[in-house]
């Protein structure tokens, strides 16, 4: 989805020091948009009222920036994984007042994938099915959130194997394996670009709604629609 980028926006960003804040900003920047709040662990920086939050934290960040949002009315996008039941109520909540845009990825190729598995998955349903993902070796979560979204969009249980190893950015493999053939299917992210031009467009999206709980797929869907 390629869309003009006329609008600039101005926008808080929680994990703000972390991988994805830093290319995040690397990213919102060389568009000409402003980062006009900061937070990480023991920083909180306030310059003006964002029009848009962005979160990739960790768990026990979301609470908080749950109030933010609150304090100065505005849209929330959060690709913080690990959730809870507790943090979605709470998400829920929040989007009753505000637009909040939630995924475990922002990658618009997963976006193809999950929609692929949930149309192809009944040609599967009497393979064997398994999954393996790898990330680098300072991911705190496993399976990792994306694993858990492609498992929802297949439909079944299916084991997961979780490695940690070097840099790698995010990789998914999906096996389905019957007793006389394989079928792989597999996402590679190539860096933290593929999940932070998302970011980006869910941020877009989020200064065009008042308020609801959406997905990726219902921003990939509203740049369709236009
Ligand atoms: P990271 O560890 O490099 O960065 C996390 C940052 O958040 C750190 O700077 C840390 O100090 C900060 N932080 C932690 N707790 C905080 C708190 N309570 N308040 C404020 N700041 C806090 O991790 P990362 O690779 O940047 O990933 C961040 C999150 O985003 C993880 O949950 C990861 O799984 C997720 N992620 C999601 C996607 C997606 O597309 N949805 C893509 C990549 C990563």
């Amino acid at each position: 989805m390629n869309r003009p980028n006329t609008v600039n926006i101005r926008y808080g960003l929680v994990g703000a020091n972390g991988k994805m804040g830093v290319e995040i900003q690397s990213y919102f920047s060389s568009l000409g948009d402003l980062c006009v709040l900061r937070k990480d662990r023991g920083v909180l920086e306030e310059i003006e009222r964002p029009q848009v939050i962005i979160d990739f934290s960790s768990p026990d960040a979301v609470f908080e920036t749950v109030e933010l949002c609150r304090k100065y009315s505005c849209g929330l996008v959060i690709g913080t994984t690990a959730l809870t039941e507790e943090h979605f109520s709470r998400l829920k909540e929040l989007s009753e007042h505000v637009p909040v845009v939630q995924s475990y990825n922002f990658s618009t190729g997963i976006a193809i994938l999950k929609r692929i598995i949930k149309e192809y998955a009944s040609y599967f349903e009497d393979w064997d099915a398994a999954m393996v993902e790898i990330h680098h070796n300072q991911k705190k979560d496993a399976p990792s959130g994306t694993a858990k979204m492609l498992k929802q969009a297949l439909g079944r249980e299916i084991p997961i194997s979780s490695i940690r190893v070097g840099g790698i950015f995010g990789e998914h493999t999906l096996i389905f394996s019957n007793s006389g053939e394989t079928v792989e299917i597999t996402h590679r992210a190539l860096s933290r670009r593929a999940f932070v031009i998302g970011v980006r467009n869910a941020a877009l999206f989020v200064l065009g709604k008042e308020k609801g709980f959406f997905s990726y797929d219902d921003v990939l869907e509203s740049a369709q629609a236009r």
